[in-house]
């Protein structure tokens, strides 16, 4: 079965191992639905089982030993270079695969996705040569050098919602830094990633340096208990990483970063331009229906602009709904949530809700068929309400009213969670102060939600460990060895 136009050889029937596509050894396998419609979209895909592990790991090694370890850093640069212009013709057709199952709509391919792989990959291109070690002189008596070594064989295990943006977001400082990489994609959407697996070969990486296992959570278990791989780049939600981190510890401790979920607050003070306030709040939540980790899904208001801003969010909430279609098609903003385990999910979120808050907005499911779902907004939630404290990954905010700076850096800070925050303000003393005290990764001052490619990405408290992007993702992918030179034999 080949959904693709191009000439890239692929069945999705197996696995990619070693430089080719290849049959497991398991005999278990997935069917994937397209969520506008329930359509069968692929079948028989591979659950990798400890035989497939076993060979990937082998792999990864030989490569991890063999070639790769002889490319210099140019060489390995140049490599990313040519991944870039066999992107450029191929990425497009591989995205539109992708939206097939996670009905991420295609309209984001042109600009958002292209984009953002594009940069991430040019970005870690720059990187390879310029990885410097240290030196500290002899006045003991011993040279000290510091050496940032490649960790081995990596594994990234990936999400639904963003598949070949996040493979590409681990493999770039992975293999920059001389490692090699396994990818387990999400059962839910793994097409793009085998298909773009290929493409590293085509572009001078040995075979082994990047290999695809498809499969559960049982094949993501198999790798994060595996003696011999090295790292384990996850991300996911919370549950799985406690997990991993589990597995990892109790197999061989190997190296662990956890990029999981978040319940990100967006603060609105009273001076704040409310349009801009509006749109990036609006946009913080509708991405992908909802279904990203920074999703602005807390919405903190001051009362004085309380009820100007709730009439406007409100408005633009509703009028969204003419935006959400049919992910397939180029004028679509907003397609369904992936698949009917989600779109359950959070249905039942929003049932429950509904006697924990005020509905203002949404809450029902559109069309009859597919996994479509309203914008929804919740007011004045109670203190402990579900979709107040919980992460939903779906189209629905909670917007809650406060008075004083004070009460909102409690209100923003009371939660596990700690991805993201924005704080729309003109004040630029404020802004300083409340983002300084926001416990997350990355907050936003006038703006929400957003990424950038050059700065450090990743969560406070149960939003993960470690950070990805920027030069501290090269520091997750590798490890310091000291040498000592006695200069005294
Ligand atoms: P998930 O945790 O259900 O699954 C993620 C991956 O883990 C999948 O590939 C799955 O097969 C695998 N897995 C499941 N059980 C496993 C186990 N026991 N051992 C090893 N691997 C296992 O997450 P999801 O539903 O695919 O994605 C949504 C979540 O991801 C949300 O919580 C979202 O916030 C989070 N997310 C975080 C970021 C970030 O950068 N922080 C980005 C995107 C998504």
């Amino acid at each position: 079965m080949s959904l693709l136009n191009s000439s890239i050889p692929i069945t999705f029937n197996q696995l990619y191992l070693n430089g080719a596509y290849s049959a497991s050894h398991s005999s278990e396998s997935i069917s994937i639905l397209n969520p506008k419609d329930n359509t069968l979209v692929a079948d028989g895909i591979p659950i990798a089982d400890d035989v497939d592990v076993d060979n990937a790991v082998r792999f990864a090694e030989a490569a991890f030993n063999g070639p790769w370890s002889k490319f210099s850093a140019t060489e390995r640069s140049a490599c990313f270079h040519r991944l870039i212009n066999l992107l450029e013709e191929k990425l497009p057709e591989i995205l539109r695969l992708d939206s097939l199952t996670t009905g991420n709509p295609v309209s984001l391919i042109p600009t958002r996705e292209s984009n953002y792989i594009r940069n991430c990959l040019l970005y870690y291109a720059g990187w390879t040569d310029k990885q410097r070690g240290d030196y500290f002189p002899d006045d003991d008596g011993f040279v000290k050098l510091v050496r940032h070594e490649p960790i081995g064989v990596c594994v990234a295990i990936n999400p639904y919602n963003s598949p070949v943006a996040s493979l590409f977001i681990k493999a770039a400082p992975c293999l920059a830094t001389g490692n090699v990489l396994i990818v387990k994609p999400s059962e839910k959407s793994p097409l793009g990633s085998l298909a773009v697996a290929a493409l590293f070969e085509q572009a001078g990486f040995p075979p082994g340096v990047v290999q695809v296992l498809t499969g559960d959570g049982s094949t993501g278990a198999r790798l994060a208990s595996h003696m011999r791989v090295r790292k384990i780049s996850f991300t996911g939600s919370v549950a799985t990483g406690k997990k991993i981190q589990v597995a990892a510890a109790q197999s061989n401790l190997k190296r662990v970063t956890l990029e999981l979920g978040g319940k990100s607050p967006a603060v609105i003070f009273e001076d704040a331009n409310l349009e801009n306030a509006v749109t990036w709040t609006i946009n913080g939540i509708l991405a992908r229906t909802g279904q990203v980790c920074v999703a602005a899904s807390r919405v903190y208001v001051q009362r004085s602009i309380a009820s100007k801003f709730i009439d406007l969010y409100c408005a633009r909430m509703k009028e969204a709904v003419k935006d959400i279609g049919d992910p397939q098609e180029v004028e679509t903003k907003f397609g369904p949530l992936a698949d009917a385990a989600a779109f359950e999910k959070v249905q039942a979120m929003i049932a429950r809700a509904k006697n924990e808050c005020e509905l203002a907005v949404g809450g029902n499911r559109i069309g009859d068929q597919g996994c479509f779902l309203e914008p929804t907004v919740f007011l004045n939630p109670k203190p402990d309400a579900e979709i107040y404290k919980n992460e939903v990954f779906g189209p629905v905010s909670v917007i809650k009213t406060f008075d004083t700076e004070a009460e909102v850096i409690e209100l923003a800070n009371d939660t596990e969670y700690g991805l993201m925050a924005g704080v729309f303000t003109r004040d630029i003393n404020r802004a300083m102060r409340v983002s300084s005290k926001i416990e997350s990764g990355v907050v936003g001052v006038n703006c929400v939600s957003v990424m950038n490619i050059q700065v450090p990405f990743g969560g406070k408290k149960a939003s993960g460990i470690g950070r990805e992007f920027g030069e501290y993702a090269l520091r997750a992918f590798t490890e310091p060895k000291t040498i000592l030179i006695n200069m005294n034999s």
